[in-house]
């Protein structure tokens, strides 16, 4: 029944051009999440909350807060959540994740997964940082942002090449970090993993 819903909502997301992670991303973060015992979760981007629930349903002892800023897809998510039985073990925030009312004080994430605005990646990153656990990891998703970060001269758009800009200045600042280490993984639309250096 579970499977039913989330098959549902894949096509609710597919039709109204919601970017939910795809199959092969979603996989991968699972089997992260299960083989490194991941258990406090912070996601910035729940759009309809499906990765938060494909995270909270992959652990047992998983626990997702996931932040939206649009109203209409936390709205969805509430439903969503509810429908999955998942409401216990995700919190819904809605609220831009720059706002300074957004803050989880001294609280430390295992993971936290960055699927918001691509341009503000780097805002994001150095916003929750402090909350990142000693051996914690930031994955940041659509590293590839579908193929656009390796064929930047094909952009027509203003607004997408100021973007990818942005991107790749955020890939610069995690290959050329002194505090931290960072894997590419061309899995999905391309993940980042990070962790403090020494922890990898
Ligand atoms: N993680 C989801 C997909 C997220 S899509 C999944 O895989 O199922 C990205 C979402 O981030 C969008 O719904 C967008 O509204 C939201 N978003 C973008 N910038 C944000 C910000 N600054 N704060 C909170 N949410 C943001
Ligand atoms: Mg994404």
């Amino acid at each position: 029944m579970k499977e039913e819903y989330l098959k549902q909502m894949e096509e609710y997301a597919d039709e109204n051009n919601i970017p939910i992670m795809n199959k092969r991303g979603i996989n991968f973060l699972c089997k992260f999440i299960e083989q490194n015992d991941i258990r406090n979760i912070l996601e910035i981007g729940t759009a309809i909350g499906y990765s938060a629930s494909k995270m909270a349903m992959c652990g047992r002892n998983v626990h997702v807060i996931s932040i939206e800023r649009d109203q209409e897809r936390y709205i969805e998510a509430v439903k969503n959540i509810k429908k999955l039985k998942l409401d216990k073990k995700i919190t819904l925030v809605l609220g831009d994740a720059n706002d300074l009312s957004i803050n989880f004080g001294d609280e430390k994430f295992d993971l936290i997964l960055i699927d918001a605005a691509k341009a503000q990646y780097l805002k994001f990153f150095k916003k929750f940082e402090n909350n990142l656990a000693d051996d914690g990891v930031f994955i940041s998703d659509n590293m590839n942002f579908h193929g656009y970060v390796d064929a930047e001269s094909e952009i027509k758009s203003r607004n997408l090449r100021q973007l990818i800009t942005k991107l790749k200045k955020y890939i610069t600042f995690l290959e050329e970090n002194d505090k931290y280490d960072t894997k590419f993984y061309k899995v999905g639309d391309g993940l980042a993993i990070t962790a403090k250096k020494g922890v990898f």
